[in-house]
C-alpha cells in the first residue's frame, strides 16, 4: 500500500489569531499534532502534498468572492504554513516526495494534477489532514472517494471552527466516504 499525506491550508490566514478567513484557537490546537504526524509520515517514505489555496486578488470571477473575505491571496504572507508545520516543510521540501500545490477550489484536487502524480506514483490511500475538517478537508475526502482512494484522517490533525462542524464532518467521512478515522 503506498501513501500519500495531503496536507490541506494550514496556512497563516486560516490558523493564526489575525489570518483573514481564521478558524482560530481549534486550529492552532492541532499544530503539534499536524507537525508531528507529518514528520512521521515523510520519515515512513509517505509522498507529502501540500495542497495550498490561493487566490487572486480582487478576482471577481472565483465563486468564493461571494462568500468569504480575501484570503490566501497569491504573494502574501497569509499563504506561508502556519507554527511548526512550517519548520517541517523547510525541513522536507527539497525531497522529491514532497510536492507544494496551489489549489483553487476548496478540493485538493479540483484543477490540480493531484491526482495524476498519485496515480503515476501507484498511491492507493490518501491520509488528509488540516483545515477546515467541513469544508476543505472534506471536499477533498468527496473527490478522493469519487475517485477510488483509500482514505485516513489522522482526527488531532484536522480542526474546524466549530465542535458541531467538526464531529459532523469526522461522522462523514467514517459513515458515508469509508474513511478510517484514526483517534
Ligand atoms: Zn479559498
Amino acid at each position: 500500500m503506498t501513501k500519500a499525506l495531503i496536507s490541506i491550508d494550514y496556512t497563516y490566514d486560516f490558523v493564526a489569531d489575525d489570518g483573514k478567513l481564521t478558524a482560530g484557537k481549534p486550529a492552532q490546537a492541532i499544530e503539534e499534532a499536524i507537525a508531528a504526524i507529518t514528520q512521521k509520515a515523510y520519515g515512513d517514505g509517505d509522498y507529502i502534498f501540500f495542497a495550498i489555496d490561493g487566490h487572486d486578488e480582487g478576482d471577481e470571477f472565483h465563486p468564493e468572492t461571494k462568500l468569504f473575505p480575501p484570503h490566501n491571496i497569491k504573494g502574501t504572507s497569509g499563504r506561508d504554513l502556519y507554527g511548526k508545520l512550517a519548520d517541517v516543510y523547510e525541513k522536507i521540501k527539497d525531497n522529491s516526495r514532497v510536492f507544494w500545490m496551489d489549489k483553487r477550489h476548496y478540493s485538493a484536487f479540483s484543477g490540480t494534477d493531484l491526482d495524476i502524480r498519485l496515480r503515476e506514483r501507484r498511491v492507493t490511500t490518501v491520509v488528509l489532514t488540516g483545515v477546515l475538517t467541513d469544508i476543505c478537508v472534506l471536499h477533498t475526502a468527496i473527490d478522493a472517494y469519487n475517485l477510488g482512494y483509500d482514505i485516513e484522517i489522522p482526527a488531532a490533525a484536522v480542526a474546524s471552527l466549530t465542535k458541531e462542524n467538526h464531529q459532523f464532518a469526522l461522522g462523514h467521512f467514517q459513515n458515508v466516504l469509508g474513511a478510517k478515522v484514526i483517534e
